[in-house]
């Protein structure tokens, strides 16, 4: 017979932590399944977070799981989560060790992965120099030179906010046309548009285009494509929707799949994606789902 918790919580950072918690304070059993791998883990510093800007990610990670594995009722398991299935008051969830365990109800809070545009160089410089959020990442570009390379119509959005951190170059890279109406209102904002091919970026943060010519800038922007980094919510029937980025795990106003016993939180189930926000879902979907354990 597997070890049955009140709660399996796949995902222990900053969503699946502090969802956690608010089941630790209610004394209720609860497994965090955890494989490591947190989205920001390629930066060196986190901002945005009151009480916390600018401090290291892993640290405000480490920080917030030993408060949370203080609490007796809280286990931890270093392992990748494969395969999630049952019902409500009886799930399963199998790690890629072998192991099962049974939860009366399930969070998820795994995160999404980023997809970058298969640009050399680009890859390298994700969270030092290549960023995907300003108000994360822009503030310490001091007002200087920043690039913004087009994924698609998402970018546009992301080179006419930019001009309030920055000198803005909008590089087109054959990815996207902007029309006469985009065009005015990039103009409108002082963006510079850049449509030849992009080569490669090198040095800190400079793009090198097709036709030889070269864009130093201090940082550089880029929207990825995300996807939820785990198929548990697909293999347990959860609903998706789709967000500017990427799919995500549909929820309601707590924290609640489609499916019943189900509960989900942080980048894997919202558009917007911040560390403040995960850690906001999180809390509600801890208190969501202790609220479902006792009341149904
Ligand atoms: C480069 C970069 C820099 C960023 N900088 C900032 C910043 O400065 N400020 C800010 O607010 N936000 C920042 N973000 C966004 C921030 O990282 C996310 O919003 C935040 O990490 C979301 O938290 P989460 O708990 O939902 O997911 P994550 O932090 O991504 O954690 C998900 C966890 O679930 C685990 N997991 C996934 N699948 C499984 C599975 N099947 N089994 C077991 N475990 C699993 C993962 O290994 C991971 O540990 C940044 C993002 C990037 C890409």
């Amino acid at each position: 017979m597997p070890e049955t918790f009140d709660a399996v919580v796949v995902g222990g950072s900053y969503a699946g932590l502090s969802a956690a918690l608010q089941l630790a304070r209610a004394r209720q059993r609860v497994l965090v399944v955890d494989a490591g791998r947190r989205r920001n883990r390629f930066a060196a510093a986190s901002h945005g977070l009151i009480g916390q800007d600018g401090r290291p990610p892993e640290a405000i990670a480490a920080d917030a799981r030993a408060q949370v594995l203080a609490y007796p009722t809280v286990q931890w398991r270093q392992a990748n989560a494969v395969r999630a299935e049952g019902e409500i008051e009886r799930f399963a969830v199998e790690d890629d060790s072998g192991a099962r365990v049974a939860a009366r109800r399930l969070v998820l809070a795994t995160g999404v992965v980023d997809t970058l545009p298969a640009i050399e160089g680009l890859q390298a410089r994700w969270g030092r120099s290549v960023f995907h959020c300003p108000y994360c990442h822009g503030y310490e570009l001091d007002r200087g030179r920043i690039g913004v390379i087009a994924t698609g119509e998402v970018s546009m959005h992301q080179a006419l906010m930019l001009p309030d951190w920055g000198t803005v170059t909008f590089f087109l890279d054959g990815r996207f046309a902007p029309d006469e109406a985009q065009r005015a209102a990039l103009a409108a904002r002082g963006v510079a548009v850049e449509p030849a091919r992009i080569a490669r970026v090198a040095g800190h943060a400079t793009v090198e285009l097709d036709d030889g010519r070269s864009v130093a800038c201090d940082g550089l922007f880029v929207a990825s494509r995300t996807h939820v980094a785990s198929p548990l919510a697909g293999q347990l029937g959860c609903a998706f929707e789709d967000g500017p980025l990427g799919a995500f795990v549909r929820t309601d106003a707590m924290q609640a799949t489609s499916v019943p016993g189900v509960f989900a939180c942080g980048d894997a189930a919202r558009g917007a994606h911040s560390v403040a926000l995960a850690i906001g879902d999180g809390a509600m979907a801890g208190a969501a789902t202790h609220r479902s354990l006792m009341f149904g």
